[in-house]
């Protein structure tokens, strides 16, 4: 230590100009807030980055894919329909991907961003049926508008990589799966009862039908009829994908939000089979045992009905012969499915199973038809109005006041006496329990033991039961009759049956039909179509049909993201080679679509996995996962104004801006409600945000979009605001300029490596003699090389220094691990402000802040790339840096630096409570602040007394406060101090307090304060 503090004084003589003429100011100039032409920014960088793109993939050696040393980042954002118009909820996807992708592309890694179109389905059909112009026409003219609309925002997209699912070389790869699937077994036509939208003249998916029965899209409500239809066997993947759930999960990857709508929906429950025997007094058919599932088969004794979906085999048998019952499932089609409407069976009884064992359970219980009971698992259940509070519900709307039996009760009961008949309006015991002591050899048991040992008797007197698994998961139907689908690739023959179309044939395109062909059509166009149906039968040769139905659009998304991978491949859907590049990384989309599109995704990703297509590697973690790390963004909703009188929304052009933070009404000169709410026409609340690009330019709108909400809040879209943002900007853009300028004036040679370890930096620096003597007494931090060169620094570097490390730490974390974008763009504003602010107390810090200035901007970049390109220019003229700053890397933080920088802090010095002084020292050790209060405050005075201030008030004999206690009497415990004085030691040394002697107590604080 000594030795070195000779070397400083060396030091200083070696300096050959004083540190004052050196630096040029002590801040930054602070230039008129100049205006800056952000739309003139875009224009110049998209243009140039348009050049760079054009001379890299002309240069295979400098072009990014394909690099083999790279570590690759997959990043996609789920692929917009075209609908024609960018709207802020896309615009916030495309923003959160863009970022993501851009934040990698600087940590260098080989960044896959592409983009694409989910192309087909049913709004370009209605469009075509509407205004009479073909839904390809109309398709490609959306997909143009939005592409220009996309360019504009500043994204870095592959669109050499596009695809569209319209386009007939994409979808003969959904019928090269299909085909994969048929030949497994795994794509199936069944008769079925489905879901038909009398509007849209279609079938749905059961997914696809709300709550109350209607249409997702049409919001009609919904029929049953039935059809022959194509289904995909997407159970006979249901094991894998609910267990792969948990690894899903890990670590938060997947929200987990969406994991418990994709387990609910799969909907796993573990129960009991039972058969109830069926019993018809009129003579009829026998008719088949009814199937039940049951989670809680300990209340089998106390069954009152058996209740049968509306689509059951027998209630489709007896419907024949039973007008009423016809009758009845017409009118349940439209009854909500909380119904508690029921249907009698006439003359037809169940036999409780259980009754031939044990005499006191009923034997005959009527069966009934109810829209309640759904039609999964074997679409029939057991009623038990004791112990289920919708069979209760049911029962007393269908059988009155008839008493029921309840066979459990939530204590144990061994006098059966004590059991009374229950009042009418009794509710349900759900819970389980204990079984009533008049069922005999059940008495007493509790519900999990009574479970098997119905099971066990039952199947000791040769009937039907044993524990099963049901699942909710229905098997996926692909079949829509619509016309702007992939055409299923099936020809039916008359002696062959359905043919597969060979492959060699595909892919079956859609006819080419013209623009009015289209023009208020209802109906199937290709099951209209003749020419194009009429072909031949690949098997035999004679005349045959083609299948007329085309695929569910959620086949087209279902694996899209292997077809970026290789999206010129024309043999396959994608080459194993390059499959080896999934799973995506991070997945960015709506969370509206967390059941279907992800269910089905996961699904084909693993049929991909079974055939081989997606390899499977060593060290292969993903479990034919798709999507690695997955979030979903929330809403954009925008400001709402509406009239408080009468709750109507009002037009823009009914509100008087005039004074924006308070608009009125014009008609009524009253102050309209305001609110933010999902943005519709009918609200007149819709942004454009191609508008608001236009006028602010896309860093500006990204940044302000970004630093608006976290990504996964609703956005309560707010454009008043977005001044701070813009003028942030503006303020990154003058401090390039004025660091750039006084790190020339300065006469720092051009620095060429931005990411070297600092302390070599500073080796340099002192090798160039420009770093200053250290300025703090007092300091001891060891060792090491690195702490010495850190003591040489001004508190005030160190400081400033260990900001710029905790920034880039925070930042680099948030980008990559907590996705808190709007946390970004905050410490990025407090950052600029910090490296603005810091005064220019050396060459060091003119140094440094250059340093700070090019990591300020490599971490901006993600988020406004053209004014990061623009600043990044003028710092980096004169260097022989990579051009473009997303070449520059992004700057890794220090973080074992840290704790050195922060050796030091403030300490305050009062004396009775009043600030003295305060000065920046050391920190005391660990062991010291557990040591006894008497150590650290002879310790703190200790180390005060090494600072001008600290000899001024402590020196002993002369320090003011010897003069004020007058005397020169040492304390006992702190020689620092007069005796009677004492000193209190708080915030782990930052504070010292001085507090007098009581009795002086009033003259001591008047001298102190004079
Ligand atoms: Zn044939």
């Amino acid at each position: 230590m000594r030795g070195l503090s000779l070397h400083r004084v060396g030091w200083r003589h070696a300096l050959r100009l004083p540190p004052q003429r050196r630096c040029a100011s002590t801040k930054l100039p602070s230039e008129p807030a100049r205006h800056v032409d952000f739309s003139a920014l875009d224009a110049k960088w998209q243009a140039q980055w348009g050049r760079w793109k054009r001379e890299e993939d002309t240069t295979p050696a400098k072009s990014g894919h394909g690099g083999k040393h790279k570590e690759k980042a997959y990043i996609l954002p789920m692929f917009p329909y075209p609908s024609g118009t960018l709207h802020l909820g896309h615009l916030r996807v495309y923003t959160i991907s863009d970022v993501l992708a851009r934040f990698k592309q600087l940590q260098g890694c080989d960044v896959l961003h592409p983009i694409g179109w989910d192309a087909f389905g049913l709004p370009a059909e209605n469009a075509a049926i509407e205004r009479g112009v073909h839904p390809e026409k109309w398709t490609l003219q959306n997909i143009e508008a939005m592409k220009e609309q996309m360019m504009a925002m500043g994204g870095r997209w592959d669109w050499d990589r596009e695809i569209r699912t319209c386009d007939p070389a994409y979808y003969k790869h959904n019928q090269l799966i299909f085909l994969q699937l048929l030949e497994r077994g795994l794509a199936y036509q069944a008769e079925s009862l489905v879901n038909y939208d009398p509007v849209d003249k279609t079938v749905l998916a059961n997914e696809q039908v709300d709550a109350n029965g209607c249409s997702w899209r049409s919001g009609a409500k919904v029929q049953k009829i039935m059809l022959k239809q194509w289904f995909l066997k997407i159970k006979e993947y249901q094991d894998s994908l609910l267990d792969d759930l948990k690894l899903l999960a890990l670590g938060g990857n997947w929200p987990e939000r969406v994991i418990a709508q994709q387990r609910n929906w799969l909907g796993k429950s573990e129960g009991t089979k039972l058969t109830f025997d069926v019993q018809s007094t009129e003579g009829q058919r026998p008719l088949d045992p009814i199937r039940v599932f049951t989670t809680r088969a300990d209340t089998l004794f106390g069954v009152h009905y058996v209740a049968l979906s509306l689509n059951h085999p027998i209630v489709t048998e007896l419907a024949d012969k039973d007008a009423s019952l016809r009758n009845f499932l017409l009118q349940a089609q439209i009854l909500p499915p909380d119904s508690k409407e029921g249907y009698l069976l006439p003359n037809v009884t169940a036999i409780n199973p259980m009754s031939e064992l044990i005499p006191s359970v009923d034997r005959a219980v009527p069966v009934y038809v109810a829209p309640y009971v759904l039609d999964y698992g074997y679409s029939a259940v057991m009623g038990v109005p004791g112990h289920d509070t919708r069979d209760n519900a049911f029962w007393r709307a269908n059988a009155g006041n008839s008493p029921i039996r309840k066979v459990i009760t939530s204590e144990l009961i061994e006098d059966s006496t004590l059991l009374k008949t229950e009042p009418v309006n009794d509710q349900p015991m759900t819970e389980k329990g204990y079984i009533v002591p008049d069922i005999e050899g059940f008495s007493g048991l509790f519900s999990d033991w009574a479970v098997d040992k119905v099971i066990k008797l039952l199947q000791e007197a040769g009937k039907d039961a044993e524990k099963v698994e049901n699942w909710r998961l229905r098997d996926w139907l692909i079949s829509r009759q619509r016309y702007w689908g992939t055409p299923i690739p099936v020809i039916h023959c008359d002696s062959c049956g359905p043919v597969p179309v060979p492959e060699e044939d595909l892919p079956v395109t859609l006819p080419d039909l013209p623009d009015s062909f289209f023009q208020g059509r209802s109906g199937n166009p290709l099951a209209e179509d003749t020419n194009w149906k009429k072909t031949a039968c690949p098997k035999c040769g004679s005349s045959a049909e083609r299948e007329t139905d085309t695929m569910d659009t959620f086949m087209d998304s279902s694996w899209y993201f292997f077809r970026f991978l290789d999206p010129h491949n024309e043999a396959k859907p994608v080459g194993s080679d390059k499959a080896k590049n999934m799973p995506v990384d991070i997945y960015v989309g709506g969370v509206e679509h967390a059941i279907l599109h992800l269910l089905y995704a996961r699904f084909i990703s693993k049929f991909f996995k079974t055939l081989g297509w997606w390899p499977h590697l060593e060290d292969d973690q993903a479990h034919g996962e798709p999507f690695r790390r997955l979030i979903t963004q929330g809403m954009v909703h925008g400001k709402t104004y509406s009239d408080p009188e009468t709750g109507r929304f009002l037009r823009p052009d009914e509100v008087d801006f005039t004074n924006s933070s308070s608009p009125v009404m014009k008609s009524t000169k009253a102050s309209p409600n305001v609110s933010y709410e999902k943005m519709s026409k009918s609200k007149y609340n819709g942004v454009d945000p191609g508008a608001t690009i236009a006028k602010y330019g896309a860093d500006v709108t990204r940044a302000h979009m970004l630093f608006q909400a976290p990504i996964s809040d609703v956005l309560d879209w707010d454009e008043s605001s977005i001044t701070g943002v813009q003028r942030w900007l503006t303020r990154v853009i003058r401090l390039s300029n004025a660091a750039s300028a006084t790190y020339r004036n300065s006469g720092y040679e051009p620095l060429e490596d931005l990411d070297q370890p600092w302390l070599q930096l500073l080796l340099q620096l002192s090798r160039q003699e420009i770093l200053p003597a250290i300025a703090l007494d007092g300091v001891n931090m060891g060792h090491s090389e690195g702490a010495r060169f850190i003591a040489r620094l001004e508190p005030a570097e160190q400081h400033f220094w260990a900001r710029i490390q905790e920034v880039i730490a925070s930042v680099t974390q948030s980008y990559s691990e907590t996705y808190s974008l709007n946390t970004i763009v905050s410490d990025l504003m407090t950052l600029t402000n910090h490296i603005e602010d810091e005064p220019h107390i050396s060459d060091t810090m003119v140094y440094l802040k250059y340093l700070a200035t090019a990591h300020l901007l490599r971490m901006t970049a993600p988020i406004a790339p053209a004014v990061a390109e623009e600043s990044w220019e003028v710092l980096r003229q004169g260097t022989n840096g990579p051009s473009s700053i997303f070449d520059a890397g992004f700057p890794v933080a220090e973080v074992d630096l840290i704790p050195l920088l922060r050796a030091t802090r403030p300490c305050v010095f009062t004396v009775n409570g009043k600030k003295k002084f305060e000065v920046i020292m050391r920190k005391p050790s660990n062991e010291l602040l557990k040591s006894g209060k008497v150590e650290l405050a002879n310790w703190v005075l200790e180390h005060l007394q090494r600072f001008d201030e600290g000899k001024e008030w402590l020196e002993h004999g002369i320090g003011k406060l010897w003069t004020i206690a007058g005397t020169n009497e040492r304390n006992r415990d702190i020689p620092s101090l007069p005796t009677g004085y004492t000193a209190v030691v708080a915030k782990k040394g930052q504070l010292v307090n001085i507090v007098p002697p009581k009795k002086k107590k009033k003259a001591a604080t008047e001298d102190v304060d004079s």
